[in-house]
């Protein structure tokens, strides 16, 4: 459903992604580890266009992603209607929840499907409640997201990034900034949606939750993928040194 060919991102004279490849079939759940800095945010937010790459290829479902050059060294889309909707394919979740702070959870969840791709105000909000309840959050959805916890305001992002009917679903550490105690309730629904066989990249330091959920595990390191497997292989015999010590550095 994804596929990212040969990935290139430079900031100024940092050069953050240097070739990455990598393909997310229908089903794959992908998990993508690393150290910090090592361009594992870069690389999902490429992916979705939010940052432009240097050079390389994005093709969402066969549809390749038109870019041409800037001007200076890098590539710029050449057809931003297209950007638009490849972005109404993928759903993206955050570390920092990134809800909508005036709106209530259910307008939230609804504002894209009801003013970006023109559903129906009354069919998006039968969707999204369905969601709602799937995310065990139905009774709070007319509450502002101050007034949830953490754990609540992520489900609710869940809940909006699944309201478009994404293709694929982009989460990048959706539970780093969670009190220890609520990161359990976010990792049991993105888990649900993994065993349903929902294509996704997650970007995530919970090896014992990705050592669960993954169908495959990439390991970046300063911008390339140093190693890739299933993830028996890349948590019970990692090959390359680097790869064991971050292993071993975080259990
Ligand atoms: P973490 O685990 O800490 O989230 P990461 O693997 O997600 O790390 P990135 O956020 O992709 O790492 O950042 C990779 C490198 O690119 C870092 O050195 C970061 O400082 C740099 N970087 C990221 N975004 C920008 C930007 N917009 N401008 C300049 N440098 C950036
Ligand atoms: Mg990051």
């Amino acid at each position: 459903a994804i596929e990212v060919r040969d990935l290139y991102k430079r900031f100024g004279p940092l050069e953050v992604l240097k070739g990455v490849s990598l393909t997310a079939k229908q089903g794959d759940v992908i998990a993508l580890i690393g150290g910090s800095g090592s361009g594992k945010s870069t690389f999902l937010r490429c992916i979705n266009m939010l940052e432009l790459p240097t050079a390389g290829q994005v093709t969402i479902h066969g549809e390749s992603i038109e870019m041409k050059s800037d001007g200076h060294g890098g590539l710029m889309p050449s057809n931003r209607k297209q950007i638009q909707r490849i972005r109404t394919k993928l759903g993206m979740v955050f570390q920092s929840f990134n809800l909508w702070q005036h709106m209530t959870v259910l307008q939230n969840v609804i504002e894209v499907p009801v003013h970006v791709l023109g559903q129906p105000r009354d069919k998006a909000i039968e969707v999204a409640e369905a969601l709602l309840r799937r995310v065990g959050l139905y009774e709070k959805r007319d509450a502002y997201p101050s007034f949830l916890s953490g754990g609540q305001q992520q489900r609710a992002a869940i809940a909006r990034a699944l309201a478009i009917q994404p293709l694929v679903m982009l989460f990048d550490e959706p539970t780093s900034a969670l009190d220890p105690e609520l990161v359990g309730e976010v990792l049991s629904v993105i888990g649900d949606l993994a065993r349903e066989k929902r294509t996704m990249i997650l970007v995530t330091h919970e090896m014992k939750f990705a050592r669960q959920v993954a169908s495959h595990v990439v390991y970046l390191h300063g911008g390339v993928i140093e190693e890739q497997g299933p993830p028996e292989a890349i948590f019970e015999n990692p090959q390359s040194e680097r790869l064991k010590k971050f292993i071993s550095s975080i259990h």
